[in-house]
This record gives structure tokens, C-alpha cells and sequence, in this order.
């Protein structure tokens, strides 16, 4: 299956196992929805420079009652009180990010470091995203300068 047939796929779509990343260009491993072509660009501008040892298959900007939404779908509990602007999708590694809530290029590097780090951790624990997390937001700093 082709990279380009994922948007009629829409966000109940699961990955089948056993794809493998293509290797060599970041732009052609994962694709961006909802993003104006400015936020992409520095988006993945960002994932370049933190340099993943695994990148998503897809990042999805959507509206607050389609983030809910995917939230629901996934079964994934967002507790209440708590601002939950991004989340990760582990075994479809999709990111899901509220545009509602989109505050600027360093907040979305600031968040993107941490659900790239459940993708190389593959774990949901908030620890081991921000153990990882760390290095990302440091190489980001660095290359900021
Ligand atoms: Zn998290």
C-alpha cells in the first residue's frame, strides 16, 4: 500500500504489522494532515532535528471535538483538568495534535519531543516519553541558537 492512499483511510484506519520505514527521505516517511504548509514545514523541520530512531507514520493537526473524537476512538483516557494537546497512537504510530490549542513553533516542538519519545520507548508511560523527550527538546535548543 501506497503512503498516498492514507487519507481516504481517515483516522479509524490501523496499520498493518510488519511495515517497515522507508529509509533515506524523511519527507516521504510520514505524512502531516491539517497543517497549513507553514506549520508543516517547521514541523518537520523540528522531527529532522531531534532525529528520531522512529519517526510516525502520520501526524494529524485536527479540530478539539475531533481530537475528543480520536481520544474516544483509541480508548484513550484524557483526565480531566490536565491540558492534553498531543497524543500517540502507539501501534498505527499516529499523532494526533489539537490545533485548538496550537500555541507556536516552540510549543509544538516542546510537545512533539515528548510523543516522539513514546515512539522510541514504544511505551505509554509518561516517563519514558520524557526521559527521551529531553534529548529531543536539547538537540532542538542547540539548533535553535
Ligand atoms: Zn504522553
Amino acid at each position: 500500500m501506497k503512503l498516498a492512499t492514507w487519507p481516504i483511510l481517515f483516522f479509524l484506519a490501523t496499520v498493518p504489522a510488519g511495515w517497515t520505514q522507508t529509509l533515506g527521505n524523511d519527507d516521504i516517511t510520514y505524512t502531516v494532515q491539517g497543517a497549513t504548509p507553514e506549520r508543516e514545514a517547521v514541523l518537520r523541520r523540528q522531527i529532522q532535528v531531534m532525529n528520531p530512531p522512529v519517526l510516525p507514520y502520520k501526524i494529524r493537526f485536527v479540530p478539539h471535538w475531533q481530537y475528543l473524537h480520536a481520544a474516544k476512538t483509541y480508548q484513550l483516557h484524557i483526565p480531566t483538568g490536565m491540558a492534553s494537546k498531543m497524543f500517540t497512537h502507539l501501534p498505527s504510530r499516529s499523532i494526533f495534535i489539537d490545533e485548538d490549542l496550537y500555541l507556536g513553533e516552540e510549543w509544538l516542538g516542546h510537545w512533539m519531543a515528548h510523543e516522539l519519545g513514546h515512539l522510541a520507548t514504544n511505551s505509554a508511560r509518561e516517563d519514558d516519553a520524557e526521559r527521551v523527550a529531553r534529548e529531543y527538546r536539547r538537540r532542538l535548543e542547540k539548533a535553535g541558537r
